[in-house]
């Protein structure tokens, strides 16, 4: 059975919640951040459903902790705000989706079931060769053993390229899979990351296939590759 961590301050909402998700899993709460944020850390739940406007600490800083802690938990923010800033705020933090209250149990439910199968598919933890090295896991990547910075955002979207390496993957997937919607935000996002991706990279990883995606490829053994 899952573990889930719901950190959620208002008791109706908690309430509901609870009753109906202890039937499928093994269910954490807390009414504040400092408590969310310890049991997230003690349980490592395998999904949390983290509420924004908190008694103590904002969610969007109980989301960057538990990531900057490298808790591999799958958040979706459940919140009374609806504006595409937030949303955007919540997935760079490394959220997993975003459902804006008054939501139906049934399209939680169903946002769960999507969260959980994409952690299911098997991304890798790690990626190597003689220039890069990166750990997807506790979000570190290195560049010729210097420090290179990866948003989280970043980090989420090489580890899928890397996870589908040699195979074209396309925006849509990309969106689907990497930011959890199927509208927001557009293709040209994608884009965006991919440019600023291949900056840091260097333009020896990830390659455009006009009209279909993105491809990444492995540095082969013999290449020193673009430093
Ligand atoms: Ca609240």
């Amino acid at each position: 059975m899952y573990k889930l961590l719901i950190i959620e301050d208002e008791p109706a909402i908690l309430l509901g919640l609870k009753d109906e998700l202890s039937k499928d899993f093994i269910v954490f709460e807390a009414t504040n951040g400092k408590t969310g944020l310890e049991l997230a850390l003690r349980q490592e739940p395998h999904l949390i459903l983290l509420d924004i406007i908190l008694p103590d600490i904002d969610g969007f800083k109980i989301c960057q902790q538990i990531k900057e802690k490298g808790v591999d938990s799958s958040i979706i923010i459940l919140t009374a705000r609806n504006q595409i800033v937030d949303k955007v705020k919540g997935l760079e933090l490394g959220a997993d989706d975003y459902i804006t209250k008054p939501f139906s149990l049934e399209e939680l439910k169903a946002r769960i079931k999507a969260v959980l199968r994409r952690k299911e598919a098997s991304w890798v933890e790690s990626y190597k060769d003689k220039l890069l090295e990166i750990d997807f896991k506790r979000y570190k990547a290195f560049k010729k053993n210097k420090p290179i910075k990866l948003s989280l955002l970043e980090f989420k979207l090489l580890r899928f390229l890397v996870s589908h390496k040699g195979k074209v993957v396309s925006r849509k997937e990309l969106l689907e899979q990497v930011w959890g919607y199927h509208t927001l935000p557009s293709t040209r996002t994608v884009d965006t990351h991919i440019l600023s991706l291949r900056k840091k990279l260097g333009k020896n990883y990830i390659f455009t296939i006009h009209g279909l995606g993105y491809r990444f490829e492995p540095l082969p053994s013999n290449d020193l590759g673009d430093l």
